[in-house]
């Protein structure tokens, strides 16, 4: 089977009158449909830059980016994102929040609008659907954030720093949420995360990035031998904290920091 998404030898620089940066060097991997892939490295190697790249914000300098076989061009309504702030409009409803990316592309049919109420309800927001985003919880926006997204149906879910907003208890907590609709949507997705245990708790396979510019210094296959999978219990996993030392080494031989 083809993967959803392919990079092959991406290259990227910047051009500022000041110089030339290289931010991107041979960046290769692919993600198949399904899998949950997190993206560590040092902070400024390139890994916003990398997003811009797949979400087509930016074209590489050399190499290819392919979804699905076929090269990126206009493919955003093929891919969804979760950002650091929800950004959920406080003058609307949460059901008219949700219904926003829909109503954008003209595709608001009653199907679409039956789908959020069921999403709504499947994800315990169903008597929220009239409330206003500030009465809602930091969590329970992640969520009407998230069910804004997958109603547009995207194939790949690009997930930046996606809660690095929130305090850390409610990190914890809506990262075992948001993880675990996002496994049930069967949805390919793309974090990148400077917090190398939501890394772990999350994902199928770790790509460790060098610093700048970012080359793939390994990738990392994650399985955790758990009756019930979640981050939560991942993280009260024994092969939790081999697979954290691991990673840290790996960061570490690159740069101090992440
Ligand atoms: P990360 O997301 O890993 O923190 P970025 O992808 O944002 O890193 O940036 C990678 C490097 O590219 C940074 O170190 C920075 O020096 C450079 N860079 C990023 N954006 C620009 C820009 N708009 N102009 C020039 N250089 C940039």
């Amino acid at each position: 089977m083809k993967p959803l998404l392919e990079l092959k030898d991406i290259n990227y620089s910047y051009h500022t009158p000041e110089g030339e940066t290289k931010a991107l060097s041979d960046i290769t991997f692919s993600l198949e449909a399904g899998e949950f892939t997190a993206v560590v490295g040092p902070s400024g190697c390139g890994k916003s830059t990398l997003l811009s790249l797949i979400d087509g914000l930016m074209r590489p300098e050399s190499g290819q980016l392919l979804l699905n076989g076929s090269t990126l061009t206009d493919n955003s309504s093929k891919i969804g994102y979760m950002l650091q702030h929800d950004h959920l409009f406080e003058w609307r409803s949460v059901y008219r929040n949700v219904v926003l990316g829909a109503e954008i592309n003209g595709t608001l049919t009653s199907e679409i609008r039956r789908r959020a109420h069921d999403l709504l309800k499947q994800y315990g927001l169903e008597q929220f659907a009239r409330s206003r985003p500030s009465e809602l919880s930091g969590g329970m926006r992640q969520r009407a954030a998230l069910i804004r997204t997958l109603l547009l149906e995207p194939e790949l879910l690009l997930l930046d720093e996606p809660f690095s907003a929130l305090d850390y208890q409610t990190r914890l907590k809506v990262s075992d949420d948001i993880g675990q609709i996002i496994r049930r949507s069967g949805k390919t997705a793309l974090l990148v995360t400077h917090d190398l245990s939501e890394a772990v708790s999350l994902s199928d396979r770790i790509i460790i990035l060098s610093a700048r510019p970012a080359r793939v210094v390994r990738i990392v296959p994650i399985s955790f031998e758990l009756e019930n999978d979640t981050p939560l219990n991942r993280r009260n996993a024994p092969e939790f904290k081999t697979y954290f030392n691991e990673i840290w080494k790996e960061l570490n031989k690159n740069e101090q920091t992440i």
